[in-house]
């Protein structure tokens, strides 16, 4: 058996060079004499590479310099509640954009903490496109407004931040971080879990502007007070080591193709082959998304016939193409073709897809 092109939705594919660089490592990592798994994070060479995943994620991303960066533990989900926590009291209102999914699991959390409102919701579309901005209603004075700019289950993508004026914008970017250029200083905060596009699971980033990073509207213990993290440089206890070290490997391999500039056309690229492949199939494929909201990471698709997604995926697999089954909640297909994916992934499958079509018409 060989290694196949992986389109899990997370965690997901990861450079090939990046594996084998830290199979090469796995026993003896820098000068250590000891792998990566076994040292302190307290030690020089930790600290180092702690020191060395910041500055890279900051080059890479632009930070500007009156932001903070964090990397911590929860996943997106444990944010989900420890935003609000961090950004708003009990009294205090939040606003929240419901485009699927995740901003659907957000908003919940959020609701235990703080009041909470719905500028939007595409629940009745079914999450197949973004609500127009025309018609969100934003509460003057709100503690932020919360977007999830790539929607990973509904595959909805929308670039860019609405004008909120002075309320801060926060981001769950966990499916399309460093996918592309961002302008960092439209938003208050940003936060992805790295197992998607950036990582191994257990590492979180959040890159936070610094008046809200000292703002405090509720007691809270420590442990969940993004300050006393940023004083600590996120070594405020034992970090998931070799989640840091994965990371920093995968930033070094985003650098080398070219930074994010180079990330988004081969994002696109990619995308663009497989709606192309799906829009010209005849109907044999179809996608729901309104056009202008197509995710470039996740390609939800649904065959004419949903008798035949038992074949498809049992040929898919036999042809090395992993992890195509759908999101239950939305049926049939998704291809998660995240930065690590190679353009050669994408033409496999179009290919596979095509010839699937001959031999089932
Ligand atoms: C995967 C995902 C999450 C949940 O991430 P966890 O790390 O499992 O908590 C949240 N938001 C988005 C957009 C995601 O894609």
């Amino acid at each position: 058996m060989s290694r196949g092109y992986n389109f899990s939705a997370g965690p997901s594919t990861l450079p090939e060079s990046v594996l084998r660089r830290a199979q090469e490592e796995m026993l003896e990592w820098g000068g250590e004499r000891a792998s990566v798994l076994e040292v302190s994070h307290r030690g020089k060479a930790f600290v180092a590479l702690n020191d060395k995943l910041e500055a890279d994620l900051r080059r890479l991303l632009e930070v500007p310099a009156d932001y903070t960066v964090l990397f911590l533990q929860g996943g997106a989900t444990q944010h989900f509640a420890q935003i609000p926590m961090n950004l708003a009291g009990p009294d205090d209102s939040a606003d929240y954009l419901i485009s699927g999914h995740w901003a659907t699991k957000a908003h919940a959390e959020a609701r235990t903490l703080v009041k909470t409102n719905v500028v939007a919701t595409g629940e009745a579309g079914k999450f197949t496109s973004i609500p127009e901005h025309s018609q969100w209603k934003l509460t003057p004075g709100a503690a932020y407004l919360h977007v999830t700019p790539n929607e990973t289950i509904q595959g909805v993508e929308f670039a860019g931040v609405p004008e909120v004026g002075d309320v801060p914008v926060v981001a769950d970017m966990s499916s399309n971080i460093l996918s592309r250029p961002v302008d960092v200083s439209r938003y208050g905060l940003i936060y992805a879990g790295a197992q998607k596009n950036m990582g191994a699971a257990g590492l979180t980033l959040l890159v936070i502007r610094n008046d809200l990073l000292a703002r405090k509207r509720r007691p809270l213990p420590n442990i969940f007070t993004y300050a006393a993290h940023a004083k600590e440089k996120s070594l405020l206890n034992t970090p998931p080591t070799f989640a840091f070290y994965i990371t920093a490997l995968v930033l070094e391999w985003i650098d080398a193709q070219g930074g994010l500039a180079a990330m988004e056309k081969l994002n696109r690229a990619k995308a663009d082959m497989l709606y192309a492949a799906i829009d010209g199939s005849n109907g044999y494929y179809a996608n729901p998304v309104d056009a202008r909201y197509r995710s470039r990471m996740n390609v939800p698709f649904t065959l004419h016939d949903a008798a035949l997604d038992e074949a498809f995926l049992v040929e898919s697999k036999a042809a090395g193409l992993l992890t195509l089954k759908g999101h239950k909640a939305v049926g049939g297909m998704r291809a998660s073709i995240y930065n690590a994916m190679p353009i050669a992934g994408v033409q496999a499958l179009v290919g596979f897809m095509g010839d699937f079509a001959k031999r089932h018409g």
